[in-house]
């Protein structure tokens, strides 16, 4: 289980993130990539962390992607963050 402390503030207006505001969309061994939904601002954002051997790695994106949206593409497999956007991105003008 990934552990929301690795996580740092939000990228928009730097509240702190709460466990609760992590929504875990992938976990595959030291590789997680969830959605974060900043209590404050509302700001979504996309973060990849890989907690292996050679210490935390966290990557993270501001996104347009709700909560919801990202319920609908969490069946792809997980690549990147780039990818989750992408895959965001394809499914939002497939549904227009
Ligand atoms: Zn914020």
């Amino acid at each position: 289980m990934f552990n929301i402390n690795i996580i740092d503030k939000c990228f928009q207006c730097g509240q702190a993130y709460r466990q609760k505001d992590a929504d875990l969309l992938w976990e595959k061994g030291d590789y997680f990539v969830f959605h974060l939904t900043c209590r404050k601002c509302q700001a979504s954002a996309i973060m990849q962390t890989n907690t292996g051997q050679k210490g935390v790695l966290s990557i993270g994106k501001l996104t347009d992607a709700s909560k919801k949206d990202l319920d609908k593409i969490r069946q792809a497999k997980p690549i990147s963050v780039d990818y989750v956007i992408e895959a965001y991105k394809e499914f939002k003008s497939n549904s227009n």
